[in-house]
């Protein structure tokens, strides 16, 4: 099986990419943890990547796509859910064209829906693990020892740099611009299946298996 999450920053993608994954025995594969892992490492794509990234303005398509073409490659025969990627019709085209060369088909696009202010207030109380990249809500989702990752506890959990207020709202407008003409896109192609965000984490992702019931022949 191969997913798409889709949504503005904050609706909670990395979340239930990561549920769905343990569930589906899936690879949650999230274009915003490859980039920032190059940036930590300083590699050329990360030095490139790194401006766009702290003013929330999207890596351009060829970077991007380069990035994941490499890296799915080689996992192409096993499903994965892609977490921030495609961000654009042209990344959606190219997805298209690299899942076309293997034989491989697109499942569905899970576009997942929640109002724009409780956005902003989620991404203020979101905290991630630099280490495993999990992803914590200081209200809904908090860690078992404040301020420490459940998986890594040695490890300080983090505001992304990318998450205050100004930048979250830029990142907002940059989504309406240049990734929502992807919901038509691919409502058009019979893909989309829309899932409201709102409310418990279980509880959204409970509406997740039913969309993917009513997906997955
Ligand atoms: P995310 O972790 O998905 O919120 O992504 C964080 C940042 O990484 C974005 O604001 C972009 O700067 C960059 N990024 C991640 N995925 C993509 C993508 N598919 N296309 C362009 N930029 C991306």
């Amino acid at each position: 099986m191969i997913f798409v999450l889709l949504g503005p920053p904050g609706v909670g993608k990395g979340t239930q990419a990561r549920l769905l994954a343990q569930r589906h025995n899936l690879e949650a594969v999230s274009t915003g943890d490859m980039i920032r892992a190059e940036v930590a490492l300083g590699t050329p794509l990360g030095l490139s990547a790194r401006a766009y990234i702290d003013a929330g303005n999207l890596v351009p398509d060829d970077l991007i796509l380069q990035m994941v073409e490499g890296r799915l490659q080689n996992r192409l025969a096993a499903g994965f859910l892609l977490d921030g990627f495609p961000r654009t019709v042209p990344q959606a085209e190219g997805l298209t064209a690299l899942l076309a060369r293997t034989g491989r088909q697109l499942r569905g696009v899970l576009q997942i829906v929640v109002p724009e202010e409780r956005v902003v207030e989620r991404l203020g109380h979101r905290r991630v693990c630099p280490e495993c990249n999990r992803v914590y809500n200081l209200e809904s989702q908090p860690s078992a020892v404040p301020g420490r990752c459940d998986d890594h506890p040695g490890v300080p959990l983090v505001l992304r740099s990318d998450d205050d207020p100004v930048t979250v709202r830029h990142r907002i407008r940059v989504y309406h611009q240049q990734t929502e003409p992807l919901v038509a896109w691919y409502r058009e192609r019979g893909l989309l299946r829309e899932i409201d965000g709102l409310g418990e984490v279980d509880d959204v992702a409970g509406r997740i298996e039913a969309a993917l019931d009513g997906a997955v022949p």
